[in-house]
């Protein structure tokens, strides 16, 4: 007998599930159906306090099904709850095959598909009574502002191996097993301040010190495949009429490789000093993790658990490397290796943001397909 999705009912979910309104921090009525839904597959939701750290209206969803065979990867699915806006008064269209809004809002498949996914791959798991490992499920909150339901999670609540972060462009076969480790390196350029008409040799002008310190960077922008570097700040100067003592410059750095990324920072620092003590001024250095990075090589049995899934339901499957952040970047920080997996969303965080049908379906089939595959390991 051949398992396979309804497709029907998991079209239905996915609309059912974009109709409720859920901003970011403001998740709650979409909580509660989560919730219900989940507590009808045997689930146990539990909604966690992430919440009330980041002043929103519910936590992070978590539900757990316990394995009826032994030996499986434990696997950890993970989808998004909120929407960027407009996402109120979500009225799905569907046209050739393929999913929309009526313009007026995003469609939220950002990341309903990959809620709708992993609930349609659990029912049918229930209704088949497959045989399964230990599967959890988390829906997180605030994703779209920052990642604030991750952050905020308590990572003794994870009980996997293997994670799937369900929240990518592309088509269902595409993996993305790298991402930035991003950080913010602000630096901090004193010189001296003195009267800018009447005695400005006394003075050490600390904006002229920084700008020859930025100019002295060897390259900015994008420097290699997955290395970014971008000065996005900078703030100085105290009137019009006085050399400035300080000027504060705050540099985004990107790379997936923690070393190269060090590496990075402390050429920067370096170049950054060398100039500006040359001139008798100082440098002071902070360092901010922005969100930690996913790498993981494509020999990584998390990759190849979700890529032999893919093999065998005759998906594309690639691998690669996204310079943006998500979810899987704090879990992976937290210690579970995550992955993000392509679940067809489309001109994502526009009002014209679409869904092919096929892409949703192969979305669950692939769900259903690592569960799977768990199994037989
Ligand atoms: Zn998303």
């Amino acid at each position: 007998m051949i398992i396979t999705i309804n497709e029907q009912r998991l079209k239905e979910t996915f609309i059912e599930l974009v109709g409720v309104p859920c901003p970011s921090c403001d998740e709650k009525e979409e909580a509660a159906l989560l919730v219900k839904k989940m507590r009808e597959l045997g689930m146990d939701p539990q909604v966690d306090r992430a919440g009330e750290q980041c002043g929103g209206s519910t936590g992070n969803v978590w539900g757990f099904l316990k394995g009826n065979v032994s030996g499986a990867t434990r696997l950890f699915f993970e989808a998004h709850m909120d929407s960027v806006a407009p996402t109120t008064g979500t009225k799905v269209v569907e046209k050739d095959g393929v999913l929309y809004s009526d313009g007026t809002t995003t469609l939220g498949g950002d990341d309903k598909s990959g809620v709708a996914a992993v609930l349609e791959a659990l029912q049918c798991i229930k209704e088949n009574n497959l045989p399964h490992g230990d599967i959890q499920v988390c829906f997180t909150i605030a994703e779209e502002t920052g990642s604030y339901g991750v952050r905020y999670m308590d990572p003794a609540w994870i009980k996997a191996d293997a994670g799937y972060c369900m929240d990518c462009g592309g088509h269902p076969g595409a993996i993305f097993n790298a991402s930035p480790k991003a950080i913010n390196l602000k630096l901090t350029v004193k010189g001296k301040s003195a009267h800018a008409g009447l005695e400005p040799e006394k003075g050490i002008n600390a904006i002229m010190l920084a700008a020859e310190a930025l100019h002295a960077l060897p390259s900015y922008g994008r420097l290699d495949g997955e290395t970014t570097l971008s000065v996005d700040m900078i703030d100085g100067g105290l009137a019009s009429n006085i050399v400035p003592e300080a000027c504060e410059v705050v540099i985004d750095m990107r790379c997936p490789d923690e070393e190269k990324l060090e590496n990075l920072k402390n050429e920067t620092i370096e170049i950054f000093r060398k100039t500006v003590e040359a001139k008798g001024g100082t440098v002071e250095a902070a360092v901010k993790d922005v969100a930690p990075g996913v790498n993981l090589n494509t020999d990584h049995a998390t990759v190849k658990l979700a890529a032999t899934a893919a093999e065998k339901l005759d998906f594309p499957v690639s691998t690669g490397f996204t310079g943006g952040c998500s979810d899987a970047n704090f879990l992976c920080g937290m210690g579970l290796p995550t992955v993000l997996l392509a679940t067809g969303m489309d001109k994502i965080h526009t009002t014209e943001e679409c869904l092919a049908l096929e892409d949703l379906n192969n979305a669950a089939r692939w769900v259903l397909g690592i569960v799977r595959e768990a199994t037989e390991r």
